[in-house]
């Protein structure tokens, strides 16, 4: 039986083959007798589990030595606080917000940092990025935060601002919860990353924090020890009980990455070749058609979150109606801005856009 094509912003399609290699694992993992959410984290066997996923999640985006790989939990919001408790020194945090993921960073940072909006791209209901030139960034930044994917107006980053060639010499954080591995990331110009492993990498329940090693160290005292990264690092994601199983699949999905190829190119290449094939081919059909129409500037285009509206937007209830019966699931956009969403991450394959395409077709006629 064929699955239905899963449009969700997140927790979000996962491979078919990483599901059903759990499956097939499920009661007894390597001939251990045991399920992976049955294992000490601390026993040989899931250790195992534990090394090859942060070997190949480090080959895969290229992260350099100096960087740490924590696997921790909270997700994204979590981050949040965890980030200037661990960054700010109680200093300046500058944020430019381009949508509603770093709308929440900036408020909650606040609690902990002197926040500083560098830049918002409010003005134009957050449908395209400020250039990087016109940032009001501080001269005593602790660091400088940025979301490189939001997930819900759908204006991605095509490539990450340079802060030392603005003359800025504090840290980039970036939350990349919504694509993290779904293109290659220059290093060079991060000091730390996080995000939660729902979208791209996995099941809910595990986030990833990867962060330039002289960046540890700092936290302020109230930081609670689970979340000072360098109690996370010095005890290998290890102080307190880690999410085992979303380790375990996270892990699977790194292998299945690894395996995948678009003509010359492997792992995050290829899905990066790829993901903008699907997207190109979804925004042009967008740009070329009567009843749907996409509102965010065309040089800051999400590749995996395509907002779109009806322009009857009457026939929402039954456009999202037909498209179930087509197996297209998912498709509502987000309470806070409407009409539809299709979040099309590393798991879903052009076969599931060009199923996309063709139903939408069909209801545009049916609806003239
Ligand atoms: N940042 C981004 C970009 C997100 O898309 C999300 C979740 N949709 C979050 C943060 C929050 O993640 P969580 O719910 O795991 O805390």
């Amino acid at each position: 039986m064929s699955r239905p094509f899963n449009f969700s912003a997140g927790p979000a399609a996962i491979p078919e083959e990483v599901l059903q290699q759990a499956a097939n694992e499920m009661l007894n993992w390597g001939n251990s007798g045991m399920g992976v959410m049955e294992m000490s984290h601390r026993g040989k066997e899931f250790i195992s589990i534990y090394e090859a996923a942060e070997a190949d999640l480090r080959e895969l985006l290229a992260v350099p030595a100096n960087f740490k790989i924590l696997f921790m939990q909270g997700g994204g919001l979590a981050e949040n606080a965890i980030v200037p408790l661990n960054l700010s020194k109680g200093g300046t945090a500058d944020f430019v917000v381009t949508g509603s993921w770093s709308q929440k960073s900036f408020k909650e940072a606040a609690k902990y940092a002197h926040n500083h909006l560098a830049a918002s791209g409010e003005a134009s209901s957050y449908t395209s990025i400020p250039d990087a030139a016109s940032w009001q960034l501080s001269s005593d930044a602790q660091y400088v935060h940025i979301c490189s994917n939001e997930t819900i107006h759908g204006v991605e980053y095509q490539e990450l601002p340079d802060l030392k060639a603005l003359g800025c010499d504090a840290p980039l954080v970036i939350d990349f919860s919504s694509n993290v591995a779904s293109r290659p990331l220059d290093w060079s110009r991060v000091g730390l990353a996080f995000g939660g492993a729902q979208k791209n990498i996995g099941p809910a329940g595990l986030t990833i924090v990867i962060v330039r090693e002289d960046l540890l160290g700092h936290a302020l005292d109230i930081c609670p020890s689970a979340f000072n990264y360098k109690t996370v690092a010095d005890n290998n994601s290890m102080f307190n009980t880690p999410p085992t199983w979303g380790i375990y699949m996270a892990g699977l999905t790194f292998q299945w990455l690894k395996r995948q190829r678009e003509g010359e190119l492997t792992g995050v290449a290829a899905m990066e070749a790829r993901n903008k094939a699907k997207a190109d081919f979804f925004y042009d059909y967008l740009d070329h058609s009567q009843l749907y129409v996409n509102k965010v500037d065309k040089a800051c285009r999400s590749r995996m979150n395509i907002p779109f509206f009806l322009r009857d937007e009457s026939r929402n209830e039954a456009f999202l109606a037909a498209a179930k019966e087509r197996g297209l699931l998912q498709l509502k956009g987000h309470k806070s801005v409407g009409g539809m969403r299709a979040s099309i991450y590393n798991a879903m394959p052009m076969e599931g856009v060009r199923a996309l395409v063709d139903f939408m077709q069909d209801f545009e006629r049916t609806s003239a």
